[in-house]
């Protein structure tokens, strides 16, 4: 086996005995494969190994892979920093947004999102470790937010997304997720979805409800963020 598909299925045991501890069913906890720095044939390499969700943070670099893997039937997800300026390429070709954090950005990507594809799924980013990290909307801002996005024609509001302030900490990892969870709970929406946990603290995630794991490194290996 290639270290890629090594890789997976060992992530897939953690997500299993995760969902179990929790008492859940391995089968809601759904695998975005995050993809940044990493070539087009690793995502080739992963898809065939029975992967089908993509995660990019870089508009260009995922146009460029997209465009590599035209012929492969993946789902592809923003979960990036969104700039004005970006938001109509994001439209036209993700099938998700994980990292919708002010109105504005929810507008754009209604307005510009094209007449024949399926309204754009959207999680609304929450920044619950309150560090004054540049992404995610404050939680006092959150309900506002989200009944708003919620009236968009062309979005579905799916849930909320976190990337919480990193640590090894397992109770600060539950604290934070469980925080995301209640905010979603506190929502007047029908909301399915909640994207959180990454490599470091799945098992975290899991535990509190996540609904979409992200997962870069124990998939793909560590990223080289060098020069090119
Ligand atoms: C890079 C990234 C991930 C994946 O992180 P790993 O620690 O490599 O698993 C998940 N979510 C977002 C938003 C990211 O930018």
């Amino acid at each position: 086996m290639s270290t890629i598909a090594d890789n997976l299925s060992a992530l897939a045991n953690r997500i299993e005995s995760a969902a179990r501890a929790a008492g859940r069913e391995p089968a809601s906890v759904q695998l975005l494969a995050v993809s940044k720095t990493k070539p087009a044939s690793a995502i080739r390499e992963i898809h065939a190994a029975g992967v089908r969700d993509v995660g990019e943070n870089y508009l260009q670099e995922a146009l460029a892979k997209q465009d590599e893997l035209r012929d492969l039937p993946l789902i592809w997800h923003f979960i990036g920093p969104i700039q004005s300026n970006k938001t109509k390429a994001i439209a036209e070709h993700f099938d998700w947004v994980h990292s919708v954090d002010r109105l504005k950005i929810a507008q754009r990507l209604s307005e510009q999102r094209p007449a024949g594809l399926a309204p754009l799924n959207i999680c609304l980013q929450v920044n619950v470790s309150g560090e004054d990290s540049k992404s995610g909307c404050a939680p006092a801002d959150l309900p506002a937010l989200a009944k708003a996005v919620a009236a968009l024609p062309n979005l579905r509001l799916r849930g909320l997304m976190a990337i919480p302030e990193p640590t090894e900490d397992r109770a600060a990892q539950e604290a934070a997720f469980a925080s995301l969870r209640r905010l979603q709970e506190g929502l007047d929406l029908d909301c399915d979805t909640l994207s959180m946990g990454m490599s470091h603290d799945l098992e975290a995630a899991i535990a509190q409800g996540a609904t979409w794991v992200r997962i870069g490194t124990a998939l793909f290996g560590a990223r080289n963020y060098g020069p090119a």
